[in-house]
């Protein structure tokens, strides 16, 4: 999962997203209003951390755009305001959720999973395809009921492949998703990952159809090819 977090204090950024990484989800971060703005439209998030007091461009008026271009990213604010009228209005211009300052880390990842088991297809908490099945709030995978133990970068990279059944993800996409935007990942890096998931997922099962598939100049995908 990537998330952007827009927050203009540094020492509060920063420990968000170290925290945030240690928890396997991919961030980046802005520092302005302006700047979270044009990362939220130009790049594709799982997830916006917003605060409302920002440089620039208030997060109020950043979630009004986005919501506005037809961006429905869901939007976490959060912020020192404690008035109730801030979080009408916030809710009311588009974010999804809402967290006052100080907040306990804690409180902050159960707001992310919550936000996460809404996703803009399925109703499921569960990704599954095929008997494949990955839980992304407990990190568990197993196929035919059989656990299966991932490095957090192999459970992510198999939780962006699942998030997108059936379609092909090329490794930029899965460089952007499952790693940081800023970070330098080789495609290399992603084909070692793809071929460590292979080997966990597809190799120990092999009377079943495979899973993962390469598709030639393109990428991957994951799909049930046993119809
Ligand atoms: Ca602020």
């Amino acid at each position: 999962m990537r998330i952007l977090v827009v927050e203009d204090e540094h020492r509060i950024a920063q420990s968000i997203k170290k925290g945030l990484e240690l928890e396997h989800f991919a961030v980046d971060l802005a520092y302005t209003g302006i700047e979270g703005y044009d990362l939220a439209s130009s790049e594709d998030y799982d997830l916006i951390i917003l605060d409302l007091m920002l440089p620039q461009m208030d997060g109020l008026t950043v979630c009004k755009q986005l919501r506005s271009q037809g961006n429905h990213t869901p939007i976490l604010i959060l912020t020192a305001k404690t008035q109730i009228s801030d979080k009408v209005n916030g809710l009311d211009t588009g974010a999804d959720d809402y967290l006052t300052k100080p907040f306990s880390f804690d409180e902050l990842l159960a707001r992310i999973r919550a936000l996460s088991r809404r996703p803009r297809k399925a109703l499921d908490s569960v990704l599954a395809v095929a008997d494949l099945k990955l839980n992304p709030t407990d990190f568990s995978v197993s196929r035919q009921n059989q656990s299966i133990s991932l490095s957090a970068k192999e459970f992510a990279l198999l939780e962006y492949l699942l998030r997108n059944p059936g379609k092909i993800v090329s490794k930029d996409q899965i460089i952007s998703h499952v790693w940081n935007y800023d970070s330098d990942v080789l495609p290399n890096t992603v084909e070692v990952n793809i071929r460590n998931l292979r080997n966990k997922i597809d190799r120990p099962f092999s009377k079943l159809p495979p899973l993962i598939q390469t598709v030639r100049g393109f990428g991957y995908k994951v799909e049930d090819n046993h119809v």
